[in-house]
């Protein structure tokens, strides 16, 4: 994978719509190009620092055009889970634990320099792997380095968090340290494939851990860019391992192996609820489980309804709605709603859908046919209980046929406690209802499961307040034409959940993330 330097400017996701410069098309282009010549060989593991080759393998596809196979990759088993922890403990104990954090904090900032330098490679097979626009992948790519070098700022300003503590006596010298855990397993969801995976393994690295991390099967090209990240920063061999394969066999190990000493999962409710609820047994352990959203955005009367129609409109339907944070659920105020709703229809049809590597393509493919056929259900419930006010359809023909195509749909007419209002979709669809007031709108927002993220859009500063202080979620925007629900970036907007959303109320992207990879010790000792 090249090295790029640009002068492209620097694109996150609050800034999507002005980085597509010519210049950003260009090094984008000719980063495809490069990927492009890469393609469709086979991979192993990266365990110890060498590559394993495995007895079998399964392939990659684009969900742009299925017929591309991105690479062959291993089709992991338990035996292969058990020689990477025996890989991660091997260095834990034998190089990371004991390197001080200065140093570890130095081959996170090269491994985060590593990707900056490669950002629009990385971008480009993100594009081809999981099917994001060229702005998303390249937000997802900077992101990873953002966090990086955000989590190496944390430890180096808590001073590898080693804090002096007050005496009883002259003899004594009391100190409080957080310490290592030992091996953490990372499992990342196919979404955010680079900063679901860089960031919390950077977390657990600069935490003084070992790492095992396992992409999601969709996504192991983008996984193994990472891999190459680190391994090109010059981690020690074993510090970071990487595993490919399915959650059920690989997976299954990596959460039941007594000799992991933490997990960091990022993926759907579902799955990491039960990997929270298993993973600890002879004693607890630390379980991170960041998962999924049902993400209101709530329009007042007083809104700017341009503003609303743009944040929802990028939010709902923006990678296809398969963000965490993607807006599912719009409450808006009844004498507001017609002029909303006819607006977002509009806005809505002129998406522009196709690959999404071409830079005239907002909206891409879902990721697998799992998803397609999820869509059709979703719609098909929506169609029955409510009314189809815009998309509701799978695209056909070319160039369509060979990918996993679908029309951004909005359902309006459902009844307040319908099964859409509170299961999340994660597809291109979104759901809106009328309301009478901001406050049966946030008894709505609030009567799920769910507390990921919301959205508010009014020009009443009462209204406002009463948001911030009754919504029950971790990450909330008012007025946010970038994004209603979505779009939070590192030491700028942390990012994590309550409730079913996420387990350990700490955020990504936040002050207190890194310490969650380290357990405290308080050290005594008396001299003389
Ligand atoms: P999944 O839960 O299906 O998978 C996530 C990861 O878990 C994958 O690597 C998967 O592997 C693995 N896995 C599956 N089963 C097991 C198992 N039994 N044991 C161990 N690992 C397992 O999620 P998706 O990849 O579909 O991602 C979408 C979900 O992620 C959505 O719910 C979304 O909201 C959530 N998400 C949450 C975020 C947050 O910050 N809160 C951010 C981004 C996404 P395999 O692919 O091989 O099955």
């Amino acid at each position: 994978m090249a090295d790029t330097k640009s002068a492209a400017p620097r694109v996150t996701y609050a800034t999507l719509a002005a980085g597509q410069t010519p210049e950003f098309n260009k090094a984008y282009d000719e980063a495809v190009e490069r990927v492009k010549a890469t393609l469709g060989r086979t991979h192993g593991f990266l365990i110890g620092g060498k590559e394993i080759a495995a007895k079998e393998t399964f392939a990659d596809t684009s969900p742009s055009d299925t017929r591309v196979v991105l690479g062959r990759f291993a089709s992991g088993t338990r035996a292969d889970a058990q020689t990477a922890i025996v890989s991660a403990r091997k260095a834990y104990e034998t190089v990371w634990r004991d390197l001080p954090w200065r140093e570890r904090v130095a081959y996170i900032r090269k491994a985060a320099e590593v990707i900056e330098k490669r950002r629009f490679d990385i971008a480009a097979l993100m594009g081809m792997e999981v099917g994001k626009n060229r702005l998303e992948a390249m937000g997802d790519a900077q992101e990873t380095a953002d966090l990086m070098n955000y989590y190496c700022d944390q430890v180096e300003r808590h001073q590898g968090y080693e804090v002096p503590m007050e005496r009883l006596s002259d003899q004594e010298d009391n100190r409080d340290v957080l310490r290592p855990y030992g091996v953490w397993v990372i499992i990342s969801p196919f979404n955010f494939p680079m900063a679901l995976s860089g960031g919390p393994s950077s977390g657990a690295l600069l935490g003084g851990n070992t790492v095992v991390f396992k992409p999601a099967s969709d996504t192991p090209l983008t996984g193994l860019a990472l891999a190459e990240c680190y391994r090109e920063a010059g981690l020690p061999p074993g510090a970071f391992n990487y595993v490919t394969g399915p959650g059920s066999s690989i997976g299954e190990e990596l959460v039941t192996n007594r000799d992991v000493d933490g997990i960091l999962f990022t993926g759907s409710r579902e799955v990491g609820y039960e990997i929270y609820r298993k993973f600890s047994r002879a004693y607890p352990k630390p379980c991170i489980a960041e998962m999924g959203g049902k993400n209101p955005a709530i329009i007042c009367a007083s809104a700017d309804l341009d503003a609303a129609g743009d944040g929802v409109l990028k939010s709902a339907f923006g990678l296809q709605g398969q963000k965490c944070s993607a807006c599912s659920r719009i409450y808006v105020h009844r004498s507001v709603a017609k002029a909303f709703t006819e607006m977002l229809v509009e806005k809505t049809r002129k998406i522009a859908i196709g690959d999404p590597v071409k830079k005239e393509n907002w909206l891409g493919p879902v990721i697998n046919k799992a998803a397609c056929d999820k869509y059709a259900r979703f719609v098909e419930i929506g169609r029955k209980d409510g009314k189809i006010l815009a998309g509701g359809e799978q695209l056909k023909g070319e160039p369509y046929d060979h990918g996993f195509f679908v029309r951004p749909t909005l359902i309006g007419g459902l009844p307040k406690d319908h099964r859409l209002m509170h299961e999340e979709m994660f597809l291109p669809i979104t759901c809106l209802w009328e309301v009478s007031s901001v406050d049966e709108a946030l008894d709505l927002a609030n009567r799920t499961d769910y507390g990921l993220t919301a959205g508010l859009f009014t020009s009443d500063e009462k209204e406002i307040k009463k948001f911030f202080d009754r919504i029950e979620a971790g990450v909330v925007y008012v007025n946010r034409r970038a994004g209603a629900t979505t779009g939070a970036w590192p030491g700028i907007n942390p990012f994590g959940g309550w409730k079913g959303s996420g387990s350990s109320g700490k955020s990504s992207g936040g002050p207190y993330y890194v310490a969650q990879f380290m357990r405290e010790q308080s050290r005594t000792l008396i001299r003389g």
